[in-house]
């Protein structure tokens, strides 16, 4: 009952008193207040509704509260909730079994993690290991985590305060609305691209390399799809220099781009792939390292220095084999790629056509971005106070979106039905209308 009388200022304030946050400055903020959801729909405490454009951080992907999921979840609770990594444990088994079986041929372990920035803490401790080398390349336009050498492998501006490992090399990646190459084609993107990480490697000394770590799909930075090619280019320059090449799907992959992996769109075999988010769907943090035979069976008569107490959670564990099986049966990659890539890009496209506001319109299944720029011509990007305007004025219509700098990352869960994509098309349509005035048409 006592629920009933709970409001939303009771529940900020207590966050506001207590409740230190993420990447922000403490003292002013307003946090968005949520008491449940279902599906792909939220609700808060004084009776507003929202229809989820973002998957919270790109990882609720099968959608709030799934039955299964939880039911799941409840029978390990009962079962056992928690066992050291030692052991050997069902729900670990078979959690990793199904992993892997949905990695490419070769692949043969996982190592468990607590989400995404450990996975690629431990996927580029491995590569160091293997290869008896040091440098780790990653691109500028990334995100990779927020631990020790993960943030440093991250390209984006969070990475600058945190530069305290070492061994990093940052490149720029493709990204032809912005080239840094001065490219007019994907074609040449690709190719100049490829010439600069060549480059390099060659003067940092190939054999000081130990990995390349690169998103399949750059998320937080833009959701860079990489051009044809880009991904089969990185792939023969890592073989051509007995490079690792990682392949952080943390947050393109499990279904996302409407494939299980994003790579798996790009016709490459990564030697690791780090994964979370998507993995169980953020019921209960989890991440991993998936580990390629050459490189697991190196470790069979070689130490592996790592681990973590909570590596394959039991319960983490339970929700990632039901989130599967679920996903399997429920065709939700399936879904999002035919909603996705269908009814989602082919609205977001015409609403390009009519508002000069959109810029650029990017993505792969339930993972799409627009651009909002002031002036087609200059690529001006919308300013800070404008988008957090129109940031308020969806979510006021009833949308919770994920805005990043002058982008709105268009990325549903990926069991959103055309008809609910349908309806928040609609909104985005009226609420982009209602700010058409800050574009030079
Ligand atoms: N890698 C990518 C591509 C991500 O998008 C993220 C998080 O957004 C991470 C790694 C870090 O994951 P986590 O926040 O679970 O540590």
């Amino acid at each position: 009952q006592s629920e009933m009388a709970i409001t939303n200022d009771d529940v900020r304030q207590l966050d506001r008193s207590y409740v230190f946050h993420s990447w922000s400055m403490q003292g002013s903020l307003n946090p968005l207040v949520i008491a449940g959801a279902k599906g792909c729909e939220l609700w808060d405490y004084d009776g507003n509704t929202y229809l989820d454009f973002s998957s919270q951080l790109v990882n609720v992907n099968i959608g709030y509260q799934h039955p299964r999921v939880l039911a799941a979840m409840k029978a390990q609770l009962e079962e056992l909730t928690t066992i050291a990594p030692a052991t050997a444990n069902l729900a670990r088994g078979e959690a990793a079994k199904r992993i892997v079986d949905l990695a490419p041929e070769g692949f043969s372990k996982v190592f468990f993690t607590n989400a995404g920035a450990d996975a690629n803490e431990n996927a580029m401790r491995m590569a160091r290991m293997y290869t008896g080398r040091d440098k780790i390349f990653s691109a500028y336009r990334s995100y990779h985590g927020n631990t020790g050498s993960a943030i440093v492998a991250t390209g984006d501006s969070r990475r600058i305060p945190n530069e305290y490992a070492r061994g990093h090399v940052h490149f720029f990646n493709p990204y032809l609305y912005r080239s840094e190459f001065n490219a007019t084609t994907e074609e040449e993107e690709c190719q100049r691209a490829l010439a600069h990480l060549r480059r390099m490697i060659e003067c940092e000394g190939p054999n000081s390399v130990a990995a390349i770590l690169l998103e399949s799909v750059p998320g937080t930075a833009g959701i860079l799809v990489p051009p044809k090619g880009y991904m089969q280019g990185v792939r023969a320059l890592a073989d051509e220099f007995g490079i690792v090449l990682i392949v952080d799907e943390v947050m393109a992959g499990f279904g996302r781009t409407g494939s299980w992996f994003a790579f798996e769109q790009d016709g490459i075999v990564p030697d690791l792939i780090t994964f979370a988010k998507g993995v169980n769907a953020g019921y209960v943090p989890a991440g991993g390292v998936i580990i390629s035979g050459k490189i697991s069976h190196y470790f069979d008569d070689h130490f592996f220095a790592g681990g973590l107490t909570y590596s394959g959670h039991p319960l983490a564990m339970s929700a990632i084999v039901a989130t599967l099986d679920a996903m399997k049966e429920e065709k939700v990659v399936e879904n999002a790629a035919t909603v996705g890539d269908g009814v989602l890009r082919a609205g977001l496209t015409s609403l390009a056509q009519k508002h000069a506001l959109i810029g650029d319109v990017r993505g792969r299944g339930m993972f799409q971005a627009l651009e909002l720029v002031t002036d087609r011509v200059a690529k001006t990007p919308v300013a800070a106070a404008d988008m957090a305007a129109i940031k308020g004025a969806l979510l006021q219509a009833g949308i919770l979106p994920f805005i990043a700098e002058n982008r709105i990352h268009v990325v549903p869960p990926c069991t959103m039905s055309a008809a609910e994509v349908q309806k928040g098309l609609a909104i985005f349509d009226a609420v982009l209308g209602q700010f058409g005035s800050l574009a030079k048409s």
